[in-house]
């Protein structure tokens, strides 16, 4: 097995208030991106990482790649518009012969080899890829508008995250036939899904939080 990580890093990070992507932001004095690059880089289970980079921030994220040894990034690709157009660009760059692809969020820092494994573990018996996942605690409820239209039924409901591992020829098939709608998927295993393919849910880690807000910084700078 021939596993390659690809680390979307391409968000600008509007909601952060800062003067440079979500990516460069400060995590307890060091780019952001930092943190994932170095975790992916010492897992045993990844050859190889290509990075999603924002447009003009490609060569820093290979200075930060030098500057912590993380000698398994091999690119850092201009991301694109949307997640969707970052990952297909960073894919494109992916070698022929990796067998699973796994695609992890740069905005969730603090990646873990259990969460890896996890994800990766569970692509056998004809799974197409696996996802991290939560339970909701809260009540979930549909709305048009200000009127509530539907509560639904939490126990069949979960939040995934990322890292999400998928069989190769799943993924490129999901995004070798990926219509213009499909570009604004929040994920690629919802890509994976729409194109037939079977996803696996596996237990997720709280601390796989997407930093949006300053808050979430704060906080992801605090389990550090
Ligand atoms: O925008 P959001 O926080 O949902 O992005 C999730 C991940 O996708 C982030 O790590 C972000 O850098 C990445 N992304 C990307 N290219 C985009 C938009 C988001 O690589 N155009």
């Amino acid at each position: 097995m021939s596993v390659w990580a690809i680390l979307a890093a391409a968000g600008t990070g509007e909601r952060l208030g800062l003067d440079r992507p979500k990516a460069f932001a400060p995590l307890n004095d060091r780019p952001l991106v930092t943190e994932p690059i170095e975790r992916l880089d010492a897992s045993e289970w990844i050859e190889g990482i290509v990075i999603a980079a924002p447009p003009g921030w490609e060569e820093p994220c290979i200075l930060v790649a030098e500057e912590v040894a993380a000698g398994k990034v091999a690119k850092a690709v201009t991301g694109g518009e949307t997640r969707a157009e970052s990952v297909r660009a960073a894919l494109a760059e992916v070698p022929d012969e990796a067998t699973v692809v796994l695609v992890h969020d740069a905005a969730r820092p603090l990646i873990t080899d259990e969460v890896v494994e996890r994800v990766i573990a569970a692509l056998p018996d004809g799974w197409d890829g696996a996802v991290p996942t939560l339970p909701i605690a809260d009540t979930v409820k549909r709305v048009d508008g200000e009127s509530v239209a539907e509560t639904l039924d939490r126990e069949t409901l979960v939040t995934a995250q990322t890292p999400q591992a998928f069989v190769a020829p799943a993924l490129r098939g999901a995004f070798s036939t990926l219509q213009d709608s499909g570009t604004k998927s929040t994920d690629c295993a919802s890509l994976v899904e729409g194109n037939g393919g079977r996803v696996r849910a596996v237990e997720g880690d709280p601390r796989l939080l997407k930093v949006t807000t300053p808050a979430d910084l704060e906080l992801v700078a605090s389990w550090l």
